[in-house]
């Protein structure tokens, strides 16, 4: 039997109805809080008072590494999804329930049994901040979900059991799933192991499936990259296409077969938003577009990471001059990115009217190209589609190249652009796009399962 993990905030039940599943699994059961207590000998209130959160989380990461891998029911601490190492053990080989209850109900559950306060607000607030706080982890923690608040611990228990027998679809929004799959290109053997999973006789009813949405989006590197990650970090996950002209049907089809989440592609990253419940405040609220969308617990939440996948590579460039070529889709996220490390920025497009809009949106200059000569910039971004294969020009001239200028093609299909290779030569600093799409990966793969993927490990596996 797979290792059953029950996460959630506290006062939801964990304990309680881990001790039920326990016995009618006849498994032990674990809860992580009670081995650190042993462990030490001192309780979690005094470990916190004397030694401080830090020194507990890392005799948490500790307890969490040492778990048995296999036939038992574990219940954790309510931070303990903050921290991606602890979710890299955690998820490993095992199923995840997430149990939620609504907030006066947790605060009825703690009056009766108290804990020590976790901050200095009186408890309505402290436990609608701190979950609002943790939300986001709790979601990337989740396998599976259910909401413990109008149910008795036994109710809950019998529930979580059906949820590991069956999983989340009928039979037939199965067969409905796989008629979509069949009449998109997917290729015959991504089809047939969707087949098996979705509908095979040898169903895994706990295998969850997710992807790319797009269309066309056959060309996305995405599904090797998670299914690769997948089997490294033995998540039971399978990760497909999305492919479709219609949206609709995509969010259909997606929230029918209970996916974990989609990332999204062209043309779709703004249609996507009329489907989500809430939105990234930070980035898909401003750029206005979702590439990311994590359902869980009935809701579905949208999140760019375009945008970071921009920022990260030049986060050593703060303050800086740049020059981005392009005013799409891609120039938008990339446009936010740079004004939040406090570049003075030029956008310059083929057609101006696109870059001024662009500019006054962020704050920016904009221009034609051929004002790039007097900007002479500390980097340049180019968020066209020049240099991307089969179109091999150089959206720049040789002597616009100079040795302290950084050169950032988001480009990477060729992976060394004409562009680059140019760069190169001059002596330039350059990065390519497939920097913006490891980090915009990782970035995914963190909302959708709280783990850290360090960035060589996703180079490796898209080489
Ligand atoms: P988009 O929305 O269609 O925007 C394309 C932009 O490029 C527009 O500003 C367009 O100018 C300009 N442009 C197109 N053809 C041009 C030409 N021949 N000469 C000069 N300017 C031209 O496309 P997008 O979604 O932003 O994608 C842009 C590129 O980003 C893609 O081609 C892809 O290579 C790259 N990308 C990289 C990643 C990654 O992870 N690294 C992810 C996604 C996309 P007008 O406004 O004048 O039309």
């Amino acid at each position: 039997m797979r290792r059953i993990v029950l996460t959630g905030f506290r006062g939801t039940g964990k304990t309680g109805i881990g001790k039920i599943l326990s016995s009618r699994l006849n498994v032990p059961f674990i809860d992580t809080d009670d081995l650190i207590e042993a462990g030490t000998g001192r309780s979690i209130p005094d470990i916190f008072h004397y030694d401080g959160e830090e020194r507990f989380r890392s005799i948490e990461r500790e307890v969490i590494a040492s778990l048995p891998a296999a036939d038992v029911i574990v219940s954790t601490g309510g931070g303990v999804v903050c921290d991606p190492k602890n979710m890299e053990y955690l998820r490993s080989k095992s199923t995840i329930v997430l149990l939620v209850a609504d907030i006066d109900t947790i605060e009825q559950r703690l009056i009766k049994k108290p804990r020590p306060p976790l901050t200095s607000l009186p408890l309505h607030e402290e436990i609608a901040a701190m979950m609002d706080r943790r939300r986001r982890n709790y979601y990337a923690s989740a396998d599976f979900c259910t909401d413990t608040s109008e149910t008795t611990p036994v109710q809950a228990a019998e529930n979580i059991l059906v949820l590991l027998r069956n999983g989340v679809p009928t039979t037939s929004q199965r067969n409905t799933a796989m008629t979509f799959f069949r009449t998109g290109r997917l290729p015959e053997v991504p089809l047939r192991k969707l087949e098996d999973i979705l509908v095979g006789t040898q169903r895994d009813p706990t295998t969850r499936i997710m992807g790319v949405a797009g269309y066309p989006c056959a060309h996305s590197m995405s599904p090797k990259l998670f299914n690769a990650l997948f089997d490294h970090y033995h998540l039971n996950y399978h990760y497909t296409w999305f492919e479709d002209p219609e949206l609709d049907e995509i969010m259909n089809v997606a929230r029918s077969i209970d996916a974990k989440g989609l990332s999204v592609t062209i043309p779709f990253k703004q249609e996507v938003i009329q489907y989500l419940d809430e939105i990234d405040e930070h980035a898909a609220q401003q750029i206005g577009a979702v590439n990311t969308v994590v359902f869980s617990c009935g809701t579905a939440v949208g999140y760019n990471t375009d945008w970071l996948g921009v920022r990260k590579p030049l986060i050593s460039m703060k303050g800086a001059k740049a020059v981005l070529l392009g005013a799409g889709g891609v120039a938008t996220g990339a446009a936010y990115a740079l004004k939040d490390l406090e570049m003075e920025v030029t956008i310059l497009n083929r057609t101006p009217e696109k870059a001024k809009k662009l500019a006054e949106r962020f704050g920016c200059a904009w221009g034609t190209w051929d004002i790039f000569d007097q900007i002479r910039p500390d980097l340049v971004v180019n968020a066209t589609p020049l240099g991307m294969q089969p179109d091999t020009r150089n959206p720049l001239r040789e002597d616009q190249l100079y040795k302290d200028l950084t050169v950032f093609d988001l480009v990477y299909t060729p992976p060394v652009t004409p562009l680059i290779e140019a760069a190169r030569l001059k002596g330039c600093r350059t990065i390519s796009g497939t920097e913006m799409f490891i980090e915009q990966a990782r970035e995914q793969f963190y909302l959708f399962f709280g783990i850290d993927v360090p960035a060589e490990k996703v180079r490796g596996l898209i080489a």
